[in-house]
């Protein structure tokens, strides 16, 4: 671990980069997963990761389905990159576990006991397995682990809730931006449409919830099948739920009908960019939360199509965002009925 690195630059994790020199650790290929500390971090004890959806999509996919498979790959990037950072999808996750030791410089104001989940992306988290994810069988977004995380003085966590049991708040705590992000634009544009793509989904159902709450009053939930239009139909989440396939833009055109003034893309799987631009009104917004989003192709399909809409990357990170996205899955059933299932498959 490099030890000549400024505050400032330690406070990013500059120091804990082991190749290539000079870039942040979420660019980093390799970082540095000692678990012993310095005196501006915090180590936590793992005990449950959270793959995000794309990410685990695709390993599941690439695996073809064998869990097993998924299993060692998921240990061969994190024993090759000292964090899980998907190299296909670029994306990684969050996760849970106790403080086990604090720096006497640390900022975060975390104390040893605490059970927390991390806000920081495990893409830029340094990360080591000690127990071969033995408790895991490869077929699930939540892992068991046992192994430590480093949290850095820039690094954000969150107590864990008494009151929810712990993979539903793993599982709220890693889309958390998406409510979030999605308040603020339907607060900041006035808007009352407001359609969702993958909105039977975990942040999808998160997000419907908070744009009504943020004073939407046109609520579309487009979902890929029939099945989950039954789901987000008895949530009672959406004014109106119809079904296309998000990778396909014209399906999602039709099925949306009147363009909405925010879209927000809360699929798990690559090509929902021109679907989403489609979906939106001139003038209006979309919200790209997923990792499997194309800049290029979201960029350049717009202008094909000479859309005037602005795009935003959903920034996982929002003032307030943890407290605001647990509220909601507390406060909405409809949001539990969707998100519950999910966690206990
Ligand atoms: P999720 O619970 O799995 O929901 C995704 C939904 O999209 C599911 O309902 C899925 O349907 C649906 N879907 C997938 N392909 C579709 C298609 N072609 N047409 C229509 N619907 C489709 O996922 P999540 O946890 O909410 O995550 C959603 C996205 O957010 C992922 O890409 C994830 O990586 C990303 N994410 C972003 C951040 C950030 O900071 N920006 C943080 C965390 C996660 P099925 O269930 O039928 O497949």
């Amino acid at each position: 671990m490099a030890t000549d690195v400024a505050p400032a630059q330690r406070a990013l994790g500059v120091h804990r980069v082991l190749e290539p020199p000079g870039v942040l650790p979420q660019a980093a290929r390799r970082l540095d997963p000692d678990p012993a500390i310095g005196p501006d971090e915090v180590r936590l004890a793992v005990q449950r990761l959270n793959l995000d959806a794309a990410s685990f999509r695709q390993l599941r996919e690439s695996c073809g389905g064998n869990g097993a498979a998924v299993r060692a790959a998921v240990l061969g990037i994190v024993a090759a990159r000292g964090k899980m950072q998907n190299p296909v999808t670029g994306s990684g996750g969050m996760l849970i576990g106790t403080v086990d030791a604090v720096g006497p410089e640390s900022p975060l104001g975390l104390r040893v006991g605490q059970r927390v989940a991390t806000l920081v992306s495990l893409t830029l988290t340094p990360l080591a397995l000690t127990d071969g994810l033995a408790g895991w069988d490869g077929r699930t977004e939540q892992v068991p682990a046992e192994g430590t995380a480093i949290l850095f003085a820039r690094s954000i966590a969150a107590v864990l809730p008494d009151d929810l049991p712990d993979p539903v708040s793993l599982a709220v705590l890693d889309v958390c931006g998406a409510p979030a992000a999605t308040a603020r634009v339907v607060r900041r544009t006035a808007a009352r449409s407001v359609a969702v793509l993958g909105a039977a989904g975990k942040s999808g159902c998160l997000s419907l919830a908070a744009a009504r709450a943020a004073g939407a009053t046109d609520l579309t939930g487009l979902v890929r099948d029939e099945p989950e239009a039954a789901a987000l139909t008895a949530a009672g989440l959406a004014d109106r739920v119809v079904v296309a396939d998000a990778t396909d833009p014209l399906a999602v055109a039709a099925a949306v009908g009147a363009p909405a003034e925010v879209t927000v893309v809360c699929v798990d799987a690559p090509g929902a960019e021109h679907g989403a631009v489609l979906a939106t009104a001139a003038g209006g917004t979309v919200v790209f939360f997923s990792m499997a989003t194309s800049f290029p192709a979201a960029a350049l399909g717009a202008e094909g199509m000479a859309a005037d809409v602005t795009m935003l990357i959903g920034n996982g990170y929002t003032p307030g965002h943890a407290a605001l996205a647990l509220d909601l899955y507390r406060s909405t059933p409809g949001v539990r009925a969707l998100i519950d299932p999910r966690v206990a498959a």
